[in-house]
């Protein structure tokens, strides 16, 4: 065991550290988990950001119309696939560098229950709180960005 090389007054620290931070540090088992969801989701949004709509234009109404609401969807979903890669290209970013599971702002881990539930994220639930308390008030709509953000 690693933890038990020599020094033990180190085991006080580590236990205070431990009262602080209930959490721990994810594994590098565990990040490799997240990465691979990460990956596959990546892949999902990039198929969603390469489909195009067929050039031709329906002269019936009809067809048009619905080819106009393939047309709203897909740009709907191309944003959100967009918005998706970024995300996950952030979390990929912070795995590299070691920040991954952490919180953005306090720099607390991020519980395990809440990375199972949106790998991308980068704050934790009391950040992410504050977050949106604060784009509220500045009246930014957290509709479509919830959309984006809970699976
Ligand atoms: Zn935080």
């Amino acid at each position: 065991m690693a933890s038990r090389n020599g020094k033990a007054g180190k085991q006080a620290v580590a236990d205070d550290e431990v009262k602080q931070k209930p959490e721990r540090a994810l594994k590098a088992k565990e990040v490799d988990k997240f990465r691979r969801i990460l990956e596959i989701r990546l892949n999902q949004a990039q198929v969603v950001l390469a489909k195009s709509l067929p050039g031709t234009i329906a002269s019936d109404p009809g067809d048009m119309a619905s080819q106009e609401t393939d047309l709203t969807q897909l740009v709907h979903d191309q944003q959100c696939a967009r918005q998706e890669v970024r995300r996950i290209s952030a979390a990929l970013q912070n795995m590299k560098t070691g920040e991954y599971g952490e919180c953005k702002a306090c720099g607390e881990q991020i519980p395990r229950s809440r990375l199972s539930a949106e790998p991308t994220t980068l704050l934790c639930l009391e950040c992410k709180k504050a977050q949106e308390a604060e784009q509220q008030k500045r009246g930014v709509s957290i509709g479509y960005l919830r959309h984006v953000v809970e699976i």
